[in-house]
């Protein structure tokens, strides 16, 4: 409901002459978007919902390309740790969790129109192959057969008798899967993993691969090109109150040991759903005490010196365009709220 309102106005405003020039005028620093994958073709969008169609990717890039200039990651960097006066023309691309298709067909398009990016990965994933907890969520609830699932992990019996039924348990148990330590999250995936048999997981598996991990071949194929590889937490986990001092080390410090072992250096940060209400304290002290040097969260507004180098903004890129560009020229409309929240980290 508030996503088609929102994408009703999005669509008015669109339709106003010059709007988004006027709109910018507005802008008051760097814009980070963060994306997770580009598919040449969808099987299923409402499961593949973290994937753009790459037609939409590409007249995302190219309106960004004519109207904006996109920097690096380093050069963001550099402009933050020098006190530099951050242009609000600059825009910045990321890619969280490390898919397949962050290779096979982002990172073509992009080197072609020399187009820099960084990529945020998940480093069990990348060591196992194993897919993240919210497509087995997505898949195993929309792929069941069965009218009701019991989940043991958080003794749940939930009613899967028709669609509306299936995306109230989908988004329910996303939540449950946000909020609660580690350890339950992969009881909650073994549970999941239980509700198909073996070779329908592989049937759906080869179906939908854009939810595959990359592997360590992969990665080093793409920092060799150029994009920056940074840290996503060892197990994507979300670093909420909720999650042992321990866990969070363990989770900043090995994601980082990895990737430094394989690609010699591992500087950056993007917390797996960041948003205010999921980074705690710890967890940013935390990325501090593992010397990223930058820690990038969800909170959207844009980048401006004096920065909080570890509580950085991103917005999402949305699939729709006129969602898109409204998001990007009324970016600095969410700026108030991000320096309250950012501050009251740097105060405490
Ligand atoms: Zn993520």
């Amino acid at each position: 409901m508030i996503k088609n309102n929102l994408k009703s106005i999005c669509s008015r405003v669109a339709g106003i002459p010059g709007i988004y020039n006027l709109m910018r005028r507005y802008k008051k620093g760097c814009t980070v978007f963060f994306y997770h994958g580009v598919e040449n073709k969808l099987v299923d969008p409402l499961l593949q919902e973290v994937h753009l169609p790459f037609s939409q990717f590409e007249k995302q890039v190219k309106y960004l390309m004519k109207n904006y200039e996109i920097i690096s990651l380093d050069y963001l960097y550099d402009c933050i740790i020098n006190g530099y006066k951050i242009d609000p023309s600059h825009v910045l691309l990321t890619f969280d969790d490390g898919y397949k298709n962050n290779i096979d067909v982002i990172e073509p398009f992009l080197r072609s129109m020399n187009i820099p990016f960084s990529v945020f990965i998940s480093t069990r994933h990348i060591d196992t192959g194993k897919r993240f907890p919210t497509y087995y969520l997505r898949a195993a609830i929309l792929y069941t057969e069965k009218e009701y699932i019991s989940v043991p992990s958080i003794n749940k019996y939930l009613d899967m008798s028709s669609q509306d039924k299936r995306w109230l348990a989908i988004s329910n148990m996303a939540a449950v899967l946000k909020s609660v330590p580690q350890q339950t999250v992969d009881l909650m995936v073994s549970d999941l993993i239980k509700l198909l048999p073996d070779d329908r997981w592989v049937e759906l598996n080869n179906l939908f691969m854009s939810d595959e991990p990359m592997n360590w071949d992969d990665i080093k194929k793409l920092h060799k090109s150029g994009v920056i590889i940074g840290s996503h937490c060892h197990d994507h986990a979300i670093l909420h109150d909720h999650q042992s001092s321990s866990e969070i080390n363990y989770q900043l410090k090995t994601s980082k040991e990895l990737i430094e072992k394989h690609l010699g250096e591992c500087k950056y940060f993007a917390y797996p759903n960041g948003s205010m209400k999921k980074i705690s304290l710890e967890a940013m002290l935390g990325v501090k005490k593992n010397k990223y040097l930058l820690g990038f969260s969800i909170v959207p507004g844009e980048i401006e010196n004096p920065a909080n180098a570890f509580l950085l903004p991103r917005i999402l890129a949305v699939t729709d365009f006129d969602e898109f560009k409204f998001h990007l020229s009324s970016c600095s409309f969410y700026n108030k709220k991000y320096n309250e929240w950012s501050y009251s980290f740097s105060s405490t």
